[in-house]
């Protein structure tokens, strides 16, 4: 460890957490408030404003650049612990985006019950975006000053599949000494080691339209073709793998009396290694319709590689593990389905800890929470890799 952690320096940032939550949680509130639902400009740029604000008032921060990015508004990079240090740097990466539709929040607003607090995008991931501003204040007011800089990239477009984040991304993760996540923690608040890999494909079918009663010998039934088809893609799903194979939106036809000409349905796909990535894209390409008359359209591609679970993720997962000791809590790991940009990173060959955000539940979904009680030793732990990587 090029900086020693200790107890004491554990147990000082987690009170720093402790003390500072009542501000951690006002700006996550105002992060969830600002609705930001993937591909609305003013939204992202609204989140991106209430984060350089903040992220202004933090003295070890150097410099808060905003990209713009056209179709999706802005990604924010925060460069701190710069000065002249020229170790490489430690990246922190998360999203401002969030699958919500603009609304949501008027139908669920924040909410707070027990030890949980409900709010569309607060786990995934607006409580993690302040807790990683956080993160560098602790660091700060601590003993636990980092050895490299930190740069925190937070892009606007992951819940789209990152088209304008990826170079970002892949270009900070290139020169870094280590990556760290912020997506959501699985249950328990353990880290992900491991995910599968994406892929997101489209199969149009073109038949040919007939009255049903009349003549429906010259028709081709699109939606026959595509059912068919969805079969066989079914058939792809192995899980002693890990590859899962889902036409997960389908439709077709126009009218109840004539034979449908056109069909169309989304292909969702997950795998756990690069070579069943390209087994099951050769088989999705080369599909061929069942009826010769019926044409197929296929679209679309391998969107995220899997992150794999390599001796540097374990060695990361690891040192992880050790800070959470020292605050007396054993830290889990998962390995899950859902692919985040940290997958990117874990193809580079860079060491990448993803699902460091804060504990809770509901990602996607209407009961989105978080669990306030956890909030000061993740913050700590995430602080610690900071201090100590
Ligand atoms: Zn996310």
């Amino acid at each position: 460890m090029p900086n020693q952690m200790t107890k004491e320096i554990m147990s000082a940032l987690r009170d720093h957490f402790v003390a500072r939550q009542h501000e951690l949680l006002a700006l996550t509130c105002a992060l969830v408030e600002t609705e930001s639902p993937s591909g609305d400009k003013d939204g992202s740029s609204a989140v991106v404003s209430l984060l350089a604000s903040a992220a202004g008032s933090i003295g070890a921060v150097n410099s808060v650049e905003r990209i713009t990015s056209e179709d999706f508004g802005e990604h924010v990079r925060i460069r701190a612990f710069a000065g002249e240090n020229e170790a490489a740097p430690i990246v922190i990466l998360g999203h401002t985006d969030t699958v919500h539709p603009r609304g949501a929040v008027k139908e669920r607003p924040w909410r707070a019950e027990g030890n949980r607090i409900y709010g569309p995008g607060i786990f995934d991931m607006k409580a993690n975006l302040a807790l990683a501003l956080e993160a560098l204040r602790a660091c700060e007011a601590t003993e636990a000053c980092p050895q490299s800089p930190v740069t925190i990239l937070l892009t606007c477009d992951e819940e789209s599949g990152s088209p304008s984040g990826r170079p970002l991304i892949e270009a900070e993760a290139k020169n870094a000494r280590a990556v760290l996540v912020l997506e959501p923690s699985a249950a328990g608040g353990r880290v992900k080691t491991a995910r599968k890999g994406t892929g997101m494909f489209t199969i149009k079918v073109h038949g040919r339209a007939a009255h049903a009663g009349l003549e429906p010998e010259k028709g081709v039934s699109a939606v026959l073709e595509l059912a068919r088809q969805t079969i066989r893609l079914h058939n792809l799903n192995n899980p002693a793998t890990g590859t899962t194979v889902m036409v997960t939106v389908a439709h077709g036809g126009t009218h109840s009396n004539v034979v449908p000409d056109e069909a169309e349905a989304e292909i969702d796909v997950r795998f756990s290694s690069a070579v069943e990535a390209g087994r099951i894209e050769n088989a999705i390409v080369n599909l061929k319709p069942f009826d010769e008359r019926a044409q197929l359209t296929i679209s679309g591609g391998i969107n995220r590689p899997p992150l794999e679970r390599t001796a540097l993720v374990a060695s990361l997962y690891e040192r992880a593990r050790e800070l959470a000791s020292l605050l007396d809590f054993e830290l889990g790991e998962a390995s899950v389905g859902g692919a985040s940009d940290g997958n990117f990173v874990g193809a580079l060959g860079v060491p990448v800890l993803d699902g460091l955000g804060i504990e809770g539940d509901g990602a996607h979904a209407a009961h989105e929470h978080i669990i306030v009680d956890n909030i000061a030793r993740q913050g700590a732990v995430l602080s610690g890799l900071i201090a100590t990587l």
